[in-house]
């Protein structure tokens, strides 16, 4: 069958090895925070919609944000690695690449491109995951009792640098492959699970599958999360943000003290921000609703500069505190001085 690359074995003891010599690079930058890479990527070619390379660069600039204010690193793939894994597919021979190259890593979180960041404060509870080596947005329920391609979300999701990765990632690949083994597997999904239809393997079938059918393999090491909003459905979110932004305040459950939680990050599924046929939703308001979404996570950076969009379905901007011309000595605010000057960053 078809395969990822060589088998890689003995991986664990080895990647301690580098890592015992080279202490330089720590897989753990400071007490409690792992080194983290955000990994997102699109296709080699442009959009076909003409809007969509525009949407893409702020989507970019979404995550690159997100990632300079928690000190992750971020890597941006236009390559289809592996010619058999197209289109969504692509995430995993990227990430068993940059796993292998990068043993220094200790997460690699996966992000689509059409997944926009929406609270810029909150960060994944690490230690809370200690024990698993694979994170996904999704339900328990849903995913062993209800078996459903929908119980979790591939399009945001955090996996271990680790052997049991690497073996997760060639079992999930061996379903992925163009052609005859995609449709064979798409029959498969159809009679294991509950609602999915026998059309061709995509890779978030092909993870719910691997869960269902072997949960003694891969169940024990995956901490389905529904805690926070790792993935957050756009359509139940791009309408309330004005509505969250008066009644919460970011940083997540334990933060807003009691009102609305913001969602960690808002997903456009369904909808093809590059152009392209998903017929799911109306186009446009696809594109309000990431415009709402990019403005609304944006308004959070710019909101350490003193600066605001003047709406959220709006690129104008304006001023939203008075220029004194004291810099630095005008943030009072306790949590914007945080953002700006995040202790990991101290000398
Ligand atoms: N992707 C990529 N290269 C490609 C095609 C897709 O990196 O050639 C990534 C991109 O980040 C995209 C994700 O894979 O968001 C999932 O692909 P899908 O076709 O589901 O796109 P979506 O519907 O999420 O926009
Ligand atoms: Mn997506």
């Amino acid at each position: 069958p078809y395969s990822l690359g060589p088998s890689v074995t003995d991986y664990d003891s080895r990647r301690a090895q580098w890592l015992r010599d080279h202490p330089q690079f720590p897989a753990t930058i400071a007490q409690g925070r792992p080194r983290v890479l955000v990994v997102t990527g699109s296709s080699p070619r442009r959009c076909s919609d003409p809007e969509g390379d525009h949407v893409l660069l702020r989507s970019f600039k979404n995550k690159a944000d997100y990632c300079r204010i928690h000190g992750f690193d971020i890597f941006y793939s236009t390559a289809v690695l592996d010619a058999e894994l197209t289109g969504f597919w692509t995430k995993l021979p990227l990430l068993r690449t940059l796993m292998l190259a990068h043993p220094e890593t200790e997460f690699l979180w996966w992000m689509d491109s059409d997944v926009v960041f929406t609270d810029m404060l909150f960060e994944p509870p690490w230690s809370k995951y200690s024990r698993h080596n694979l994170v996904l947005p999704g339900w328990d329920d849903k995913v062993y009792d209800a078996k459903s391609w929908l119980s979790i979300n591939a399009g945001s999701f955090i996996i271990r640098n680790s052997q049991w990765s690497l073996d997760l990632l060639h079992a999930w690949a061996v379903m992925g492959p163009r052609g005859p083994v995609r449709f064979e597997y798409g029959k498969r999904f159809a009679e294991a699970l509950s609602d999915r239809k026998p059309y061709e393997s995509d890779d978030q079938s092909a993870l719910v599958y691997l869960l269902v059918t072997q949960r003694d393999r891969w169940g024990h090491k995956t901490f389905l999360e529904s805690a926070y909003s790792l993935h957050g459905y756009w359509a139940d979110i791009v309408d309330r943000y004005e509505y969250l932004r008066r009644n919460g305040k970011p940083g997540g459950a334990a933060a807003s003290g009691g009102g609305e939680v913001w969602p960690l990050v808002t997903h456009f599924v369904g909808c093809k921000p590059c152009g392209g046929d998903d017929g799911t939703y109306e186009p446009q308001r696809c594109q309000r609703g990431m415009e709402r979404a990019l403005n609304f996570g944006d308004d959070q950076i710019l909101k350490l500069y003193g600066f605001e969009h003047e709406s959220l379905n709006t690129t104008a901007v304006r001023r939203a505190r008075i220029d004194t011309g004291g810099g630095p000595l005008d943030a009072d605010d306790e949590e914007l001085a945080h953002l700006l000057h995040p202790s990991f960053r101290a000398a």
